[in-house]
């Protein structure tokens, strides 16, 4: 079921608007700018604000924007300004979302692999933290005795932290479309299995040596999952969180975060599925999920600016080889990792355009759209029909406002290219702001120890 009115934002008129204003002002450019990145600043704040109604008032939520999905700091902080928190998993994240304005309290830490050190600083800051094994439970148990011990002059509440401490959990419900993706399967990486022999009596008598540890976490998948097995990740939570409550007598779980993975359509305009169908499909597997017993953290990252972004890049040259017409351009595995390594479960929509931006509208003729990088592999397309591509032409690859531009891969020691936020005025006027400015020769070569 689409979205009609999150749906209207997007669509080729509106594109073409953008590559047209980014032509005329060099933001691309065939000598100077090859490549770069767009995000449509309106749309994402149509897209926020869509989620943010899209849960009932019954109940109190935090939509924490899951930072690897674009980790740009001005993207950041205008997600924290459209009223989102911030789920980071590493210290690169972390120090985002404070250099964005964060407060601590609407920061959540998920990681496998957090340090004694990262640890220690987000709950001495206050930040949510979900924690993965049990060896990283015992380690904040030292934590805390730490902290008790550093506190007991200062205050009678020693041991205290005002983080709001939880158990990342996996029930165990299989993959989604892409394995990579899923995160519920028997033998996935994340959290405390909770089929595992003895693991669920575990957790029971953990929560209750422990009345600090008062939410339950489950994040089943991203892309790939369908809403139901998101769903049922959800139900299981919901039914361990009753559990634990029941069997101590108390209500000590409070709140649960639900995690983000909501599947992005990346085959045409269509926003499909919005936040509004999910929340519908969570209160048919989890009827009273929203009447006010458990507080809600989400953690929604493609579904937030997928749709907002696009990747324009110039065609350097074109050939054929073996009957195929190729088509060199400068968007590649640096840009778009994850299609160009596993083109079969990332598609990607390109489009065609004349030097100016404007669409090209000749006959479709099956191209390969390739990169600029060295290994054969390198494709955005294969075979794809498309108005023939000319050197001098553009290519804009579709729904790449996360995970893609913002997130690049430095194979070939290609530079990052600039990202640019836009707004189109009532009138038609496009304006751009510098989400990320293009990296340099210079700084490539101070990275890389030159
Ligand atoms: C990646 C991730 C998310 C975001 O997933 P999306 O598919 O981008 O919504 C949320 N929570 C956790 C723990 C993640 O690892």
């Amino acid at each position: 079921m689409a979205n009609p009115q999150l749906t209207a934002l997007y669509g080729p008129e509106r594109r073409e608007l953008i590559l047209r204003a980014a032509v005329r002002e060099g933001l691309l450019d065939p000598d100077d700018a090859q490549l770069a990145g767009f995000l449509d600043l309106d749309a994402v704040a149509a897209t926020v604000d869509a989620l943010h109604r899209a849960f009932p008032d019954s109940v109190e939520v935090l939509h924490a924007f899951a930072a690897k999905a674009n980790s740009l700091v001005p993207v950041l902080e205008r997600l924290r300004a459209l009223g989102m928190g911030c789920e980071v998993a590493s210290p690169g994240e972390f120090a985002q979302a404070l250099a964005a304005g964060f407060e601590p309290g609407r920061i959540v830490f998920d990681s496998p692999a957090k340090t004694r050190r990262e640890l220690a600083r987000a709950l001495e800051l206050g930040v949510a933290v979900n924690i993965d094994n049990w060896q990283e439970l015992a380690r904040v148990d030292e934590l805390l005795t730490a902290r008790q011990a550093g506190q007991a002059e200062r205050t009678r509440q020693a041991g205290q932290t005002r983080s709001r401490i939880g158990v990342r959990v996996n029930p165990q419900l299989g993959a989604g479309a892409i394995g990579a993706m899923s995160t519920a399967t028997a033998t996935s990486k994340f959290g405390i299995a909770l089929a595992d022999e003895g693991n669920t009596a575990r957790l029971v008598a953990a929560f209750r040596e422990r009345p600090w540890l008062g939410w339950l976490h489950c994040h089943v998948g991203s892309q790939g999952c369908p809403l139901d097995l998101m769903a049922d990740g959800v139900a299981a939570t919901v039914a361990l969180a009753r559990r634990i409550n029941r069997e101590l007598g108390r209500r000590q779980v409070v709140g649960l975060d639900i995690g983000g993975g909501l599947p992005v359509n990346f085959a045409d305009d269509r926003v499909a599925p919005d936040h509004r169908e999910y929340v519908e499909r969570l209160r048919a597997h989890v009827p009273d999920l929203f009447s006010g017993e458990f507080r809600l953290v989400t953690e929604f990252g493609r579904s937030v600016l997928a749709k907002s972004g696009f990747t324009a890049a110039y065609v350097e040259y074109t050939k054929t080889s073996g009957g195929r017409a190729i088509a060199i351009t400068f968007a590649g595995a640096q840009v778009a990792t994850r299609t160009v390594f596993a083109p079969d479960s990332w598609p990607l929509r390109v489009t065609a355009h004349d030097g100016t931006g404007a669409a090209k509208h000749g006959e479709p003729v099956e191209q390969d759209v390739a990169g600029p990088a060295c290994f054969a592999g390198d494709l955005v397309a294969r075979a794809r029909p498309l108005p023939l591509l000319e050197p001098g032409d553009l290519v804009a690859l579709l729904d790449t406002g996360a995970y893609y531009t913002s997130t690049p891969f430095s194979y070939n020691s290609l530079l990052e290219p600039a990202v640019h936020g836009v707004t189109v005025a009532s009138d038609g006027a496009v304006r751009f702001e510098t989400l990320r400015r293009a990296q340099t020769v210079e700084d490539l070569l101070g990275r890389t120890g030159g």
